[in-house]
């Protein structure tokens, strides 16, 4: 159940982030797409299949920032949950080696 409530609310929550991040930082114009790439966000609930939507450097940019920019990199940088690594490092630290790996 809480699965059901929270991923709908994490893809709102990432578009809105991509959205307000898609114009350009200088001159306000918004940049081009060059595609997605599929990534998987790990939440306590469960791991969230997101598109991660790539973006074109804008002209004003040339030299200044890369050819392609990511939104979501610096939002999700390492595509998990602080409370989820916080109980995978906990649950990996408890249990015998053995069992872990
Ligand atoms: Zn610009």
């Amino acid at each position: 159940m809480p699965a059901a409530v929270q991923f709908p609310l994490v893809r709102a929550q990432v578009a809105s982030w991509v959205e307000a991040r898609r114009a350009c930082d200088i001159c306000q114009t918004c940049q081009k797409s060059k595609g997605h790439y599929s990534l998987v966000f790990r939440t306590l609930y469960g791991d969230v299949p997101l598109q991660s939507p790539r973006l074109h450097r804008c002209p004003c940019q040339t030299g200044i920032a890369p050819a392609t920019s990511s939104p979501l990199r610096e939002l999700l940088p390492d595509h998990i949950a602080p409370e989820r690594l916080y109980l995978d490092s906990r649950w990996a630290s408890l249990v015998p080696y053995a069992a872990a790996a």
